[in-house]
Parts: C-alpha cells; structure tokens; sequence
C-alpha cells in the first residue's frame, strides 16, 4: 500500500477477485453478485493432467480441457487487451505471465473448484491473485468471451499495478469485455445510463470512490463504474489526461490521491458527454 493512503487502503481488498452475472431465461443482464474471495493458495499447476491445449497470448499461458485450435480469434483478442490497456491507460505492460484455466463445461469447472477451493463459493468466472501469476478459471458457456475478457482484464491491471481501486477496477473490466467494436457505442450499459440521466440520477464518482468491498457493488455501482471510465476515455481530452496521471502516479508506486478531486470541475460535464455521445 502506499504510504499515506490509510483511508484508501480499504477500497483496495480485492487482490483475489469474482464476480458473478446472474442471467435470466434471456441473455439479459440481471443483477450481479459480487464477492472479494481470500482463497486458500492454489496451485493448479500441479493440478492432474487434464489440460489437453496449452498456447500463449501475449501474458497469458492458457491450458484448456479442450482444443484451441477454433479459439484463436479469441486468444488473439486476449493477446490484444494487453496492448490496448498500454494504449488506452499509458500504463507499462504486465509484469509477469497471468494463467488461464478453461474447462470444458461447468461439471469439470464445479468439479475442480469443488476439489481445489471447496471454501470458495461458487461462481461463474474467477480471477484469483496471491502469491505468483494472476489465476484466471472459466468454463465455456453463453457468456465465456465476455467473462474471459472481463477477469483477463482484472488480471492484467493487478499485473502492471500494485494497487487498483475497486471502482476503477470493476468499471475498466466492464469496459473491456465487450468485443473492441461493441465499446465506444455499444456496451449494453449505455442504454440504461441514458434512463438514468434522462431522470436527472447520476452517482457520482465520489460515491463510487467510498465503496471498500465487492459485496457494495451492485447492477447500478457496475454501470456507473463503467461510466466514468466511458467518460475518461471517451470524454474530455483533460478527463483522460488525468486518468492517465493518476495510473502513472499508482504505477511508480506515488500516493495518487483521490481521482475525483484530481478531475474537479471537468467531473461536471459526465451528463452532457453521454447526452451528446453520439456514432
Ligand atoms: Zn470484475
């Protein structure tokens, strides 16, 4: 932790992160469930042989219970978040490799997590980081792509950063897990978001900031994470500057404050970005 950040540290637990999406008989997006884990350590590299595939992508060193010879496009695209976060954030690449573990179907997936972390409750996707590599675990199913690109994402910022807040986080990880096409215009956030501003609710970023467990980010703390990193990215060229700072300032390990009040003013022009944002 940095040195002068005591009432920061506890937006800061989530080293072993998961995150679970409910669906509904739909592909619709019902409220997320959100855990931070302690898990006991787990070394799945001495895990039995099941891996049938390994390949690398960029960091990732991903074993697989099934063929990923019709997974490139995939791998090639984990391969690539790697380059956009250095892009879009100016942050040094990872640090070190992050490994994926994909499992056939959820029964291997249950069957393993249950044998492996029997402590853990069960979810669907799961990012673990303690000791050595970031862990990313994963069955296919519906959502396997975007939970892939969701945890990847976590897993490549805890490997760069010594540090990320909860907020930044989660809204990054929801920003990058839709396919590079679908982000600017199309992450299925913006359509509530434009409800919620159209009724004059917006949560600001110093709420969002507040927020010190996983367990307080519901459905509304996920869209308006997400929000605000659009809007850094998307938003005023001084918006993105800061952010930009302000991950400097995490990456050489300098206290960087709060980025609510290294915004200031500029926070004022959240509504307006979304309402003019327009293909
Ligand atoms: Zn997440």
């Amino acid at each position: 932790m940095l040195a002068n950040q005591a009432h920061d540290e506890k937006a800061f637990p989530a080293l072993c992160a998961r995150r679970i999406r409910l669906l509904s008989g739909s592909n619709r997006f019902v409220p997320a469930v959100v855990l931070a884990i302690c898990a006991t350590l787990f070394q799945a590299r001495r895990a039995p042989a099941q891996w049938v595939d390994t390949r690398v992508a960029g960091p990732f060193v991903c074993r697989a219970e099934f063929s990923l010879a019709p997974g490139q496009d995939l791998l090639g695209e984990l391969g690539q978040l790697q380059r956009e976060l250095v892009h879009y954030l100016a942050i040094q690449p990872a640090s070190e490799p992050i490994e994926l573990y994909l499992f056939r179907d959820k029964r291997n997936y249950d069957r393993y997590l249950k044998r492996h972390m029997p402590e853990v409750p069960y979810r669907r996707a799961l990012y673990v980081k303690r000791q050595g590599p970031g862990q990313v675990f994963a069955y296919r199913s519906r959502e396997f792509e975007t939970d892939l690109r969701h945890e990847c994402t976590h897993a490549l910022l805890h490997a760069a950063l010594p540090l990320v807040p909860l907020w930044l986080d989660e809204g990054l990880a929801e920003y990058f897990e839709v396919p590079s096409h679908h982000r600017a215009f199309d992450n299925p956030h913006l359509k509530t978001l434009r409800w919620n501003l159209r009724l004059g609710t917006v949560q600001k970023l110093e709420t969002l900031e507040k927020k010190a467990t996983l367990s307080e980010m519901g459905l509304t703390e996920y869209r308006y994470c997400w929000a605000w990193v659009h809007f850094m990215l998307h938003g005023p060229r001084e918006a993105h500057q800061e952010l930009v700072n302000y991950l400097s300032d995490l990456q050489a390990g300098t206290p960087p404050g709060l980025l609510s009040r290294r915004l200031g003013n500029v926070r004022g022009q959240f509504a307006a970005h979304f309402k003019s944002w327009k293909r």
